[in-house]
């Protein structure tokens, strides 16, 4: 698989201070060595619980977070050498919460133009009617470039920020929980959307989000975090017909499966998210693990090819 997205053994610390004056620091390890490579065209899901380190992977991967080690490679090139206004171009990125995400000051085609303003991308009629085909694009009329956020429904504002991040024609889309403050209907049209965009012109996504079932439905291929690790990488089908880190199988088994008569036994996760300040020895996953034996707690199995296009990081396995 040629890449066209390399992330190269990535780490992101960030050190905090408490205690009285400051004096003590700690060490919060939000990502630990991350490998993965995403190709032209497609979708790789990114998935975990709150706190895994996704979305600080994600601000690395738009050179928004300076990695601590390792390096970020996009066609070719380390992000570090990109002309950050050619980056930003290039890579754009889709957040969570369509609310908070658009000014509510701003008129809708304000929003949307804005790129373009910044990058003097066009004469002004070129803009506006730039802006008229990103609306349309994302299925709003023209008429809609006048009004404020406040007067659409939270998929409508998704959609308008989709359409600005497509504004600069971006290559790679890095969407953060692009559909997890919207009602599970108006997912399933966002995510249609997203495809259709993607077919139309032949986006490259990083798509992030905490639940499995959303990351099915768009994803060619799906990495499961677990407190800043890789655990398992697998094409989206082979994920979901026959998950192999026991920590993937826990995710799933709390998926509502297509047929109501075939669903998998669900595995209760003790405990809550291990602290990235203080992660468990070994096998971060340990303390939660139904299958960990003695080894799991002294030694840290590597993210290992297990069959063709399979990885997993887990010792039943090595
Ligand atoms: Fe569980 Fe051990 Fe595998 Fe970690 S290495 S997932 S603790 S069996």
């Amino acid at each position: 698989m040629k890449a066209f997205l390399e992330l190269l053994n990535v780490t992101k610390h960030f050190k905090v201070t408490s205690g009285l004056l400051g004096l003590k620091s700690d060490l919060v390890r939000a990502v630990d060595g991350v490998n993965l490579t995403v190709a032209k065209g497609e979708t790789l899901g990114l998935v975990g619980e709150s706190g895994c380190g996704k979305s600080t992977l994600a601000k690395c991967i738009m050179g928004l977070e300076s990695v601590t080690s390792g390096e970020v490679v996009f066609q070719n090139q380390s992000i570090k050498t990109w002309d950050e206004k050619k980056l930003r171009q290039r890579i754009q990125m889709v957040f969570q919460d369509p609310y908070s995400s658009l000014n509510p000051r701003q008129k809708i085609g304000s929003i949307i133009r804005e790129g373009l303003d910044i990058h003097s991308i066009g004469t002004k009629e070129e803009r506006k009617e730039k802006v008229n085909e990103l609306l349309g694009l994302v299925g709003l009329r023209p008429e809609h470039g006048a009004r404020y956020p406040h007067e659409f429904s939270g998929g409508q504002r998704q959609r308008i920020a989709v359409a600005r991040t497509l504004a600069l024609s971006p290559q790679l889309i890095v969407c953060d929980e692009p559909v997890s403050a919207l009602d599970v209907s108006v997912q399933a049209q966002v995510i249609r959307m997203l495809k259709d965009l993607q077919q139309q012109f032949n986006l490259t996504y990083v798509f992030i989000s905490h639940d499995l079932s959303v990351v099915s439905h768009i994803s060619d291929r799906v990495a499961v975090m677990y407190l800043g690790r890789i655990m398992e990488l697998s094409s989206s089908e082979a994920l979901f017909a026959s998950p192999k880190h026991p920590y993937t199988e826990a995710l799933l088994s709390a998926v509502l499966p297509p047929d109501p008569n075939n669903q998998p036994e669900r595995i209760a996760l003790e405990g809550d998210l291990p602290s990235p300040m203080n992660p468990p020895t070994g096998c971060p996953f340990h303390p939660r693990c139904p299958k960990a034996f003695e080894k799991c707690p002294n030694a840290r199995p590597e993210l290992v090819e297990i069959e063709p296009g399979i990885k997993v990081a887990c010792w039943l396995y090595s």
